[in-house]
């Protein structure tokens, strides 16, 4: 897998860094004896799996970055095991057996929304390309592909757009093409370069791509789940403190969620089942959920604590029984009318599989909450971000600045000091001028701004009021916390996870998207993440048969479907049956 795409996901970028294949193969042939006597440690057992460059993955490299130049070059030299590692990474990797073969790109400490605030390295789409395939012949089959190809398909279900051998071929065939050369080719070229979203950009591509089949990463207000949309893949956020955040870089810490990106919702269910582990599989539990309070907050509920609902249905309706809700407040009139109707198809699609409709009226959600959780959101983030992102000094954490000077001590040993206490502070104003990109410069100082106690009560207090409001109103919409007799409530809600399709990137300009309109993007994605609910994005078809639209870049969309707290089993089998 790693010799057909690897490189060619280096030049779309989607990862900083690969394992080599020494590594990789190490991991791959323990694996290999495992499943070979019957001793595979889960279903992750041997599967190619990346980690976003904010969570520490151990064993083989520095620290994690988070795309930061503040961070890199933050090495942690040791050979042992006592280094450290996410639980996330430690559970992947150790108790499931997966094979970790890279570090996924992102846009800076998971601050952005189309991976392209990472320095200069933009992470590319495929899709376009993948797309055009269809209707491209490529060159004959050469061997060695076809056999990798072959492998790939046999070896899993997982093949992200159930392509045929031939169409994968083709792919590899376009891709190679249009990523074999350097900028300046790409460039020329006439295809524009479109972005896949973020911020979990790297973890998006390569999982569209095919280098990897369980992309970890992490969503805050929609960091797997655009990307999954612009992408054409599956991007799982799950509840809040569902999986620990230890070991990951701290964002925003009251909305930073753990999830993954995968070919399929049948290898989200999957991985979700590998990942979350339960009390009888696991003999240690205290550390299986370990180092993160939030998480142990989460796992003393006990399994699933809060919905009960269980689709009584058959083969051909799956889903009977099962109460899907749509809400009037999303459909907002900025939505183009391509997502508007895969939204309307996907609920009918639904319904065609024994699922009950309910519309949820404005009256129980309002859209003004809705379109004021972008504000709330990205007030509260921010906040949460400047206080976070604090300890990068260039003292404690962060690179050092270069502003210490050498002296000559008393023994006569070299020493490195500050002059005096301004020479500190220039220090850390360097250090953090230099080390932070201008987006998160532009957050920590609008988050410093409203928790300032002149802005406190008008900016931070009305966010927070902002996402209880909606929080508690998509709350009271779900079956299991509505009184037995109130016939309305749901089990999950359909939405969209977009308000759009992917946006050309120029390679020298950026996307050309100024921040704030790259904000307003998320509104769908950020009601989730407000209430901590459990959220999967799914790709369907976009196109409107017999009729000439189409998007352009993309005619897949991504539909979102959301639970209650804890729900996940269902959300996630309610986007296979949508899938
Ligand atoms: N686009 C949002 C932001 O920039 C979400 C990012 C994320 O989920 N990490 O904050």
């Amino acid at each position: 897998n790693l010799a057909i795409f690897g490189e060619d996901s280096l030049r779309l970028n989607a990862y900083t860094k690969l394992l080599s294949a020494k590594d990789v193969a190490e991991q791959a042939s323990v694996s290999d004896q495992r499943i070979k006597s019957g001793q595979a440690k889960s279903l992750l057992d041997g599967i190619p799996v990346t980690i976003k460059a904010n969570i520490a993955v151990g064993r083989w490299w520095e620290l994690p970055t988070a795309c930061s130049a503040i961070l890199q070059g933050n090495t942690e030299v040791n050979t042992t095991d006592d280094v450290y590692e996410s639980d996330v990474s430690r559970i992947l990797l150790k108790e499931c057996g997966a094979v970790l073969i890279g570090i996924t790109n992102m846009d800076e400490f998971g601050m952005g929304s189309l991976g392209t605030y990472n320095g200069s390295v933009p992470t590319y789409n495929p899709l376009p390309w993948m797309q055009r395939i269809g209707t491209l012949i490529g060159p004959n089959t050469n061997d060695l592909d076809r056999h990798f190809l072959d492998q790939i398909i046999d070896s899993t279900s997982c093949n992200p757009h159930r392509l045929k051998i031939d169409e994968l071929q083709q792919l590899l065939d376009e891709v190679k093409y249009w990523t074999s050369s350097d900028m300046e080719v790409k460039d020329k070229s006439k295809s524009p370069l479109y972005s896949p979203g973020g911020s979990s950009s790297g973890a998006a591509v390569a999982t569209a791509h095919g280098s990897s089949l369980l992309s970890i990463g992490t969503d805050t207000g929609g960091s797997l789940r655009l990307p999954a949309a612009w992408t054409s893949t599956v991007g799982f956020k799950p509840t809040y403190g569902s999986i620990s955040r230890y070991g990951v870089v701290s964002y925003a810490s009251s909305l930073d969620t753990v999830g993954f990106v995968t070919g399929s919702s049948e290898c989200a269910e999957i991985a979700w089942a590998c990942l979350r582990g339960t009390k009888e599989s696991k003999q240690d539990w205290n550390s299986y959920i370990s180092r993160d309070s939030t998480a142990r907050l989460y796992h003393s509920y006990d399994t699933s604590p809060e919905t009960d609902a269980e689709p009584t249905g058959t083969n051909e309706n799956p889903l009977d029984g099962i109460r899907i809700g749509i809400p009037a407040a999303f459909s907002l009139h900025e939505s183009p009318r391509l997502i508007s109707s895969a939204w309307s198809r996907g609920a009918s699609f639904l319904q065609s599989k024994g699922a009950t409709l309910v519309s949820i009226p404005e009256s129980k959600v309002s859209s003004q909450w809705v379109k004021l959780s972008c504000a709330a959101y990205y007030v509260l983030a921010c906040a949460e971000a400047s206080s976070n992102l604090s300890r990068y000094d260039g003292v404690r954490y962060g690179k050092n600045h270069d502003v210490k000077q050498d002296t000559i001590s008393s023994n006569g040993d070299t020493e490195s000091v500050f002059a005096d206490m301004t020479t500190l502070e220039q220090h850390i104003s360097a250090t953090r001028a230099t080390g932070f990109g201008d987006e998160v410069q532009r957050r920590v100082l609008a988050g410093t701004s409203v928790l300032s106690s002149d802005r406190f009560h008008t900016h931070y207090e009305a966010a927070a009021t902002v996402r209880a409001k909606l929080s508690q109103s998509l709350e009271k919409t779900f079956r299991c916390s509505v009184a037995e007799e109130d016939s309305d409530g749901v089990d999950v809600i359909l939405v969209p996870t977009a308000l759009s399709f992917p946006v050309v990137i120029d390679s020298l300009k950026g996307s050309g998207l100024d921040s704030t309109t790259a904000f307003a993007n998320d509104v769908m994605t950020i009601p989730m993440s407000l209430g901590g609910f459990p959220s999967v994005s799914v790709p369907i078809h976009g196109s409107i048969p017999n009729t000439e639209q189409h998007s352009g870049a993309n005619d897949q969309v991504g539909l979102q479907l959301f639970g209650p707290r804890g729900s996940e089993e269902l959300v996630l089998k309610a986007a296979r049956t949508l899938e």
